[in-house]
């Protein structure tokens, strides 16, 4: 804050002084501004101020319409911001000789304007695990959308214009981003909607993933296809959008993670509303009590996952919409229950040249329950069901080697076979595939 208005002040100060002292030297206004353009000290003043007044409105919307942002919200936007920098400097390479003060003002204002999307968009996702939402940050969400929308249009169709008219030019790009960002306005918007509609209902509203996944299928659809005609005009045109590339190839994953999850998903949330218990008080206080999907404090309607992690059932809901995974330990959800219900399958036997002395006690088909997470069948595609008779080339050296990496628990469970005899394979299983 105070490093906010030291460099404030300091720029003001700069500012003040070049056009005082151009104006001293040329008395008239017409003459101090072209003092003022053709002197390259002089605007390098003018252009650090125009800066810091964009920084200071960007401020000045963000206190309106946003208020306080989250750390989430910030820790987002500062990376998705590097990203956008980057890829325009990138951009500043293709259209080097379109390089002037006016369009580093345009690209500056398009990163500006984008910043308040993605605020938008995580604020919008965030109403999901707000307890409560009042009246101020809808008309807030609601205007900022409205605005958004607007200025949007308008550039894509200030950009059409000239490019008919004018042709094809660097207005090409702006006229893509801008368009994109009409989409995620739009994707916003239906999300809003979805979560107004939530919330206003008393129980909750199983069906809305599906809906939001279809929204982000549709909208995802349109946003390739705008990809696809961009590169192609470009192409045609220029040459290949090297900046671009990024965002295409995000939009694409995207929209082919839509198109499968659509699918996993619907299992994944029914699994959840099915199998998996709610969390008690004993349950959230035996862990830290935080949901780390939204970073917030859980006190009631949470999820215990079969892992035993638990988090906002909201949260998982929303989750597993895009991955079917223990957002904690990347367990596969669906395939864990499917585990459960039909009792996982047991793993590899023992090969026999491992012990010959625990021979008997080998054929235990199970590994005891927790000491191993049982490793789901395709994990490990060399492991596959082993042969009852080895090789002979495996059968002799391997046994040398587990015995001289482990000799003492060797040793224990020849003479402790009634005790953990079951531990035992499983550790000659890793050694000998090691080799
Ligand atoms: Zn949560
Ligand atoms: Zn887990």
């Amino acid at each position: 804050m105070v490093r906010a208005i030291l460099v404030t002040a300091t720029s003001m100060a700069l500012t003040g002084a070049v056009v005082a002292h151009a104006y001293l030297l040329k008395h008239q206004f017409y003459p101090t501004v072209v003092y003022l353009t053709k002197s390259s000290p002089s605007m390098a003043v003018l252009y650090i101020q125009a800066f810091v007044l964009v920084f200071l409105l960007g401020k000045f919307m963000r206190k309106v319409f946003f208020g306080q942002l989250r750390a989430a919200e910030m820790e987002h936007l500062i990376e998705r911001s590097w990203y956008a920098v980057t890829e325009t400097c990138l951009a500043f390479t293709v259209f080097r000789d379109d390089f002037s003060p006016r369009f580093v003002a345009l690209f500056t204002l398009l990163l500006f304007l984008k910043c308040f999307h993605w605020l938008a968009e995580d604020r919008v996702d965030f109403m999901e695990r707000s307890p409560n939402i009042s009246w101020v940050f809808h008309l807030r969400v609601l205007s900022l959308l409205g605005l958004l929308a607007v200025m949007d249009f308008l550039f894509v169709n200030h950009a059409c214009h000239s490019i008919i008219t004018r042709g094809a030019s660097v207005q090409l790009v702006f006229g893509f981003e801008y368009a994109i960002l009409l989409t995620m306005v739009l994707t916003t918007f239906i999300k809003y909607i979805l979560h107004t509609v939530d919330l206003q209902s008393e129980n909750p509203w199983d069906n809305k993933a599906v809906y939001m996944l279809y929204t982000e299928l549709f909208t995802g659809f349109i946003k390739v296809l705008l990809y696809i005609a961009f590169m192609t005009i470009m192409i045609k045109v220029h040459t290949f959008p090297l900046f671009a590339i990024r965002p295409m190839y995000l939009a694409m994953r995207q929209f082919k993670k839509a198109v499968t999850d659509a699918i996993m998903s619907r299992r994944a949330i029914r699994n959840m509303n099915t199998l998996y218990p709610d969390a008690t008080p004993e349950d959230l206080q035996a862990s830290d009590n935080v949901c780390i999907i939204c970073r917030e404090e859980m006190v009631t309607g949470a999820k215990k996952l079969p892992c035993n992690h638990i988090f906002h059932s909201s949260c998982l809901r929303s989750w597993f919409q895009r991955q079917q995974t223990c957002p904690t330990c990347r367990m596969d959800v669906l395939r864990a229950s499917n585990n459960n219900q039909a009792q996982a399958p047991p793993p590899a036997p023992a090969p026999a040249p491992a012990a010959p002395a625990n021979a008997p006690a080998a054929p235990a088909p199970n590994v005891a329950p927790g000491m191993l997470p049982g490793f789901p069948p395709g994990v490990f595609p060399f492991w596959g069901p082993f042969p009852a008779v080895p090789p002979p080339a495996a059968a002799a050296p391997p046994a040398a080697p587990a015995a001289a990496d482990a000799p003492a628990g060797s040793t224990d469970t020849t003479q402790a076979a009634g005790k953990t005899p079951r531990t035992l394979p499983l550790t000659t299983v890793i050694l000998t595939q090691a080799i």
